[in-house]
This record gives C-alpha cells, structure tokens and sequence, in this order.
C-alpha cells in the first residue's frame, strides 16, 4: 500500500506532481533564465490560471515569495505605518500579530482561547488601524471563521485594508476578493506540492498604500518591496532568480485542479469533512477540538484524542498513515 499523507503542511502531494516535475525537467526548465521569453510565459499563464481557479479579479497582482511567514511579514512592512489590528485564534494568527510588534507597529488584537472562534463583527476594531487581518483557517486549531463574515468587514471598515490569511483553506475556500486587499498561501498546503513557494495577492488600493509609505521614506523593505514587485511583474518576472521549477509545476498543477472543476474539488472537500466531523461528534472517546460548529473547519479537522496523539499517529503510521499531531502545547492531545 502506497504511504497516505493527511498532514495539514506539507500535505500529501497532488497526484499529478511527479509527472509535471518530470515533464518540467524534461524541457530543461530548471534551467531557462528567469529574464527570458519561455519564463515571461510561464509567469503568464500560471498567473491566468491562479486567477481563474480562485476567481482573482484582474486589476489584482500576484507576486511570488519564498513563504507565507515572508507573505505576513511584506505586508506588515508594505500595508502598515503605525497600527494594524489582528484576530487571534491559534498559533498562526498570533505569530501574524507578533510580526507586526517586531517590525515596531503599534498593533492590536482580539484573542480567543485556542478552540474559540472569533466574533468578527461585534468586535470594536480602531479607526486607527490601517489593516484589518484575519486568518481564514487558523491551523494549529482547526477553526475556521465563516466567509461572509470576513467579507462584511469591507463594508464595515471601507477605510481599512483586509488581509486575509488562505494558506490552509486555499483552493477551498469560495472568497469573494473585491471583499479584501490582501491574501495569500503557500503551496505545500492545499496545492499539494513541495514547500518553498507562496503566492501573494495585492489589491490596487494596497499596492498604492505601499507606494504611499515609500513617499514617505518609511523602508517597505529592499528587493521585496511591492514598488519592485511590481516593476518586475509588469514585465512577468521577479526581482530575484526565482524557483522556475515550482512556478511551472504549479501552473500544471492549478490547470488540473482547473480541469477537474474547482466547484467538484470543494463538494469533496465537504463531503470528507462531513464524514469525519460526523464520526468523531458521535464518539465515545474522541472529539472535534472545535464545538461551536459555525467554526469548524472543512479542510483541516483537529481532534481531541484525551492524550493518545502519540499512540494513535504510531499505530496509523503502521499501516503507512500518516496524521499531523497536535501543534505546538496539544502535541499529545490533538491529531
Ligand atoms: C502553514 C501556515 C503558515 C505558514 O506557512 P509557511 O509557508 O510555513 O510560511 C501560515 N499560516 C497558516 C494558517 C498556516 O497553516
């Protein structure tokens, strides 16, 4: 029996990746220079495809980074100049917040306990906040916070900017992006590919926002500054010697999932999540970590194991399973 992988990152690759990556070295692609014609139209076209899978509106750019803790730590740098305001809920949510402090914005948060969810339109949000974020699947719990919740933020707060945190719920999640300014995801998660890519998402207004800060001489950072970001995008390439490899198997791997039909792709995701949710709910022993159902999410389940994440995620791997345990202090207790 061929390994399974029900891992939340790096997950179980896409059926398909091995033969794209043999394809790609085939073609020499991990050798055509990154300024060249066959890489401008790599850039292109796996950027269309991207766009048309997660229904990106065209005005918005999409730029490549190493990752998405580089992705929270751009945006910090490009979005914000004194405040941005954060909805924790688990570990990934708070490293986001714990950025911005780093980088010596003045931020604040709404924090619920891990298993909680956020309230996200009854919480006061500061008119001096200038960016709105909130994670979409906080992984290391496995809540998730409902779309259209995220999406009234916009009309809320028209002044903000919305970030949004897809990394794990991405090409799941239906998210209206005229709704936010800002995502992104990498792709070892829902993509099933290897790690070291992500992909950013800039809406125009953010993008001004950024080019604002750089009047003011505030440092949106060097080669990675939306400014050169996007001097290099308009001409399909990126500021540094980029992965070639992974954008071309990307590009593939999004032009399957294209094919198979992203509606199909989410309707299995449901359904998976369906099952699982409806075992655990009934068993004596085990639970979903997350009670409150309008919270819990479809692509990364966490269950309360009482203790036994050890053993059980031993004797799954025995028959050639393997289950991500519990993050960070619920690595005993949760799968
Ligand atoms: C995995 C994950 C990240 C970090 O992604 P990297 O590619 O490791 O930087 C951030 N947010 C969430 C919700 C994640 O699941």
């Amino acid at each position: 029996m061929k390994p399974l992988f029900f891992t939340p990152g790096p997950s179980q690759l896409y059926p398909t990746f091995n033969k794209h990556l043999q394809t790609a070295l085939a073609e020499n692609i991990a050798s055509i220079s990154h300024r060249g014609e066959a890489f401008h139209s790599i850039v292109s076209e796996t950027i269309a495809d991207l766009k048309r899978l997660l229904k990106i509106p065209k005005e918005y750019r999409l730029f490549f980074l190493a990752s998405s803790l580089e992705s929270m730590e751009r945006i910090i740098e490009n979005c914000v100049y004194r405040e941005s305001f954060h909805f924790i809920n688990g570990a990934f949510s708070r490293k986001f917040f714990q950025m911005a402090l780093e980088l010596g914005k003045k931020s604040r948060k709404n924090e619920v306990q891990a298993g909680e969810g956020n309230e996200l339109l009854t919480t006061r949000i500061s008119e001096t906040s200038e960016v709105i974020v909130v994670t979409h699947n906080e992984t290391s719990t496995g809540c998730m916070l409902p779309l259209a919740e995220i999406c009234a933020l916009r009309s809320m707060y028209p002044q903000q900017l919305i970030a949004v945190d897809i990394v794990s719920s991405a090409p799941y999640g239906k998210i209206d992006f005229s709704c936010l300014d800002l995502a992104f995801f990498s792709v070892q998660k829902g993509f099933g590919m290897p790690a070291g890519l992500s992909v950013l998402i800039v809406s125009p207004a953010a993008l001004t926002k950024a080019r604002w800060l750089g009047k003011k001489n505030i440092v949106t950072g060097s080669y990675h500054r939306f400014s050169r970001l996007d001097e290099n995008m308009e001409k399909r390439e990126t500021p540094e010697t980029p992965n070639v490899l992974y954008l071309t198997v990307l590009g593939q791997i999004v032009k399957d999932m294209l094919k198979k039909g992203r509606s199909h792709l989410q309707s299995e995701t449901e359904k998976k999540a369906k099952m699982m949710y409806a075992y655990f709910g009934a068993h004596k022993i085990y639970s979903p970590f997350i009670k409150e159902k309008k919270f819990r999410s479809t692509t990364t389940i966490v269950i309360d194991v009482k203790g036994k994440a050890l053993e059980l995620a031993e004797k799954l791997q025995q028959k050639q399973i393997y289950v991500g345990k519990g993050y960070g202090v619920f690595k005993n207790t949760h799968l």
